[in-house]
């Protein structure tokens, strides 16, 4: 009954005007259906909700809409490896502060030992910045926390902050996390103690910048040195993300068995999954599915032919 009442109540004081970024304050279950509410006293039911938090609406739309990107709020996992901005036929332009959250602030006054580039056989998806165990390590804007947990892929301990902007700063290899899932952070909140947990050597802070899943160079948005945002906005565009492109042309070659021009093709191994293969060729499940007219269910053969492009 008191659920019943405080629906109703939601109800009488709710809007549904999506105009507003806000962020997620509680979710209460109803029967089937789990619902959100935010600081400005908006509600929405959670599968919508997941998709549209902190996000500029315009930019969102565009990107869901035009661009059938996808997004949620995902405290368990931290990747997102569904959307490919590679393909952008347009330039979105990023306001990266605006006057609800105009602060910015540099995770670490460290300096930068390692950059955004090709390292070896793998893509480096963020910048170093040099850290000695301990250090305090700030989140860079306004946001919502979005993931804080260890994660085996090597990140070791992760913080994930989802901005007001839309894009999401990653912190990796912390020795210790201070912020929880779901908990709203101000620009310069220390949020975890830098280390070298994880695939690491060396203290020091991993920082990675995504939007909507995909990395961009930190050092084309921020201006390390000097403490500060290159310039309050950031044109997004496909040339952020040509990353992807070398990795079509130099697959590792353990992974693909023949290259037939721009046609790639994986020989099953014993541990292989459908996920597992699209997450190292930076593919989804649905595009190798498709590819090769099979469910994302099908049981895969050891010793048999997919071809990932
Ligand atoms: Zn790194």
């Amino acid at each position: 009954m008191f659920k019943v009442y405080l629906l109703f109540l939601l109800l009488l004081t709710s809007s549904f005007s999506f105009s507003q970024i806000t962020y997620p304050t509680d979710t209460i279950v109803s029967g089937q259906d789990t619902i959100v509410i935010f600081a400005n006293k908006t509600w929405e039911f959670i599968e919508k909700a997941n998709s549209k938090m902190l996000f500029n609406a315009s930019i969102y739309a565009h990107a869901t809409e035009n661009y059938k990107w996808t997004d949620k709020w995902d405290t368990v996992s931290p990747y997102n490896n569904g959307n490919d901005l590679l393909a952008m036929t347009d330039t979105i332009c990023i306001p990266l502060t605006d006057s609800m959250h105009p602060d910015f602030v540099l995770p670490h006054n460290g300096i930068v030992t390692s950059t955004y580039k090709q390292r070896g056989k793998r893509f480096h998806y963020g910048t170093d910045v040099d850290v000695i165990t301990g250090d305090t390590l700030k989140s860079c804007f306004d946001g919502v926390v979005r993931y804080a947990d260890y994660s085996s892929g090597g990140y070791g301990n992760l913080v994930i902050i989802r901005h007001y902007n839309g894009i999401e700063t990653y912190y990796a290899h912390l020795n210790k996390i201070l912020v929880k899932t779901n908990q709203e952070v101000n620009a310069g909140d220390i949020i975890g103690h830098g280390g070298t947990t994880g695939r690491s050597t060396g203290s020091h802070l991993h920082f990675e910048m995504r939007f909507f899943g995909n990395a961009l160079d930190p050092e084309k948005v921020i201006d390390f040195a000097n403490k500060k945002l290159i310039s309050d906005s950031l044109d997004m565009h496909k040339e952020l993300f040509h990353y992807k492109r070398s990795y079509q042309y130099r697959p590792a070659a353990n992974q693909l068995a023949t290259n037939n021009g721009d046609k790639s093709y994986h020989r099953i191994r014993s541990g292989d999954s459908l996920y597992a293969l699209a997450l190292r060729n930076k593919t989804t499940v649905k595009t190798i599915c498709d590819l090769n007219g099979i469910s994302s269910t099908k049981i895969l053969k050891i010793g048999q032919r997919i071809r990932i492009r």
